[in-house]
């Protein structure tokens, strides 16, 4: 039997979609790190044990509660069965942030939770002094400020495949040496539509994208682009630089990542089928690369690559989000705390 590697990794938000590809990583990566806690929200206690059983955490967090009791039975009526040791459990949102930062230099934290109440749990990760692999990108969007001046240099290494895919093209270029980045959007589900073809728009036509497998808000934050407009204050707040120096051009095959142009006319893009392990495996293994992590392009047969202006008629989200980038203080905080509100409410039907 390999020794387990000395390297810890705590994952939030292990059961959703970045979570599970997280943990495929490692099952395929057992080098990367080994698996000191998990937390969750609750929703899937089947999920749970199933990712208990095969990473054997220390430590488990229900953030919600009222979720808790059906988890711990679950987890631990599994883990007599198996006869291995359960996981200590504890639950509630102090918890979750708890455990965050409950690790150190050399280790390494995912976090995949969804929405703003990530934020106290990066923050407790910074103060570690531990990795943070981060996909929870509405902790820089609500808190920019406060996790840029938090982390150390390199301590922050994004999962979003826009920005893993700048950090790649900007790998031994200068802060000076920039003119601007290009953040590519597949367009979501709606593209070409119009305002008026949108009125109708029910949450299964939203949850259709047309490239990417992944949870339900940032699904529907894609089909109305506000994601774009995250990602545009997301690649702000990474890379230091002002909301005009970021642009956005859709590009429905998802295949360019990213771009970032140079001060001498150059433009370098990353590419590769739309695959989150790929970001993945880049935020954890990061200066080392993963053999064979994901599939390769393959240009054997034809294809097209195509690029367009965004619609900004149909689609405000980004011009909003750039003005609230402008506006600072409060202003993007608020930007996301309304599209929470509002995306809750349409999954729920009760508003268009
Ligand atoms: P999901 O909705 O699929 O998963 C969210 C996860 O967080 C679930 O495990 C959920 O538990 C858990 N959770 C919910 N609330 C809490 C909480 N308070 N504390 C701890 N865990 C909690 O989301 P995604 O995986 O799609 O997205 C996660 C984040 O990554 C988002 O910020 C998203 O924008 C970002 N991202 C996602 C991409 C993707 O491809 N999915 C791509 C790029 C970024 P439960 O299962 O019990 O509900
Ligand atoms: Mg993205």
């Amino acid at each position: 039997m390999t020794p387990a590697p000395a390297r810890r990794l705590v994952l939030l938000g292990a059961t959703g979609s970045i979570g599970a590809q997280t943990l495929d990583v490692l099952t395929r990566y057992p080098d990367i790190a080994r698996v000191h806690g998990l937390a969750v929200g609750g929703s899937r206690p089947r999920l749970v044990v199933e990712q208990v059983l095969a990473h054997r955490p220390e430590h488990l967090v229900v953030s919600e509660p009222e979720r808790a009791g059906a988890v711990s039975d679950a987890v631990g009526a599994a883990c007599r069965e198996a006869g291995i040791p359960a996981p200590r459990l504890e639950y509630g949102q102090a918890a979750v942030t708890e455990l965050a930062g409950s690790l150190g230099p050399g280790d390494v934290v995912l976090n995949a939770i969804t929405g703003s109440v990530g934020l106290l749990p990066t923050l407790a990760v910074l103060a570690s002094g531990a990795r943070l692999a981060l996909a929870n990108k509405e902790s820089l969007v609500v808190g920019g400020d406060l996790v840029t001046r938090e982390a150390a240099p390199g301590q922050i290494l994004p999962v979003d495949s826009e920005h893993t895919a700048i950090a790649q093209a900007l790998a031994g270029v200068r802060p000076e040496q920039v003119d601007h980045l290009v953040v590519t959007a597949s367009g979501g589900p709606f593209r070409g539509r119009t305002r008026d073809q949108l009125a109708d728009i029910d949450p299964e036509q939203a949850l259709a994208h047309p490239t990417w497998a992944m949870g339900p808000v940032i699904t529907t934050n894609s089909a109305t682009l506000v994601n774009k407009a995250l990602e545009v204050i997301e690649a702000c707040f990474l890379f230091d630089l002002p909301e005009d120096r970021v642009e956005v051009v859709v590009h429905p095959q998802s295949i360019v990542h990213s771009m970032a142009t140079l001060i001498d006319g150059s433009t370098i893009a990353q590419a590769s089928p739309p695959d989150m392990r790929h970001a993945i495996g880049w935020a954890l293994a990061h200066p080392e690369k993963l053999p064979g992590l994901a599939a390769a392009l393959d240009f054997s047969t034809a294809q097209s690559w195509t690029f367009e202006p965004v619609d900004e008629t149909t689609f405000p989200a980004i011009s909003l989000a750039r003005a609230a980038h402008r506006e600072g203080r409060g202003a993007m905080a608020a930007y996301n705390a309304a599209n929470e509100e509002a995306a809750a409410a349409f999954l729920a039907g009760r508003i268009r």
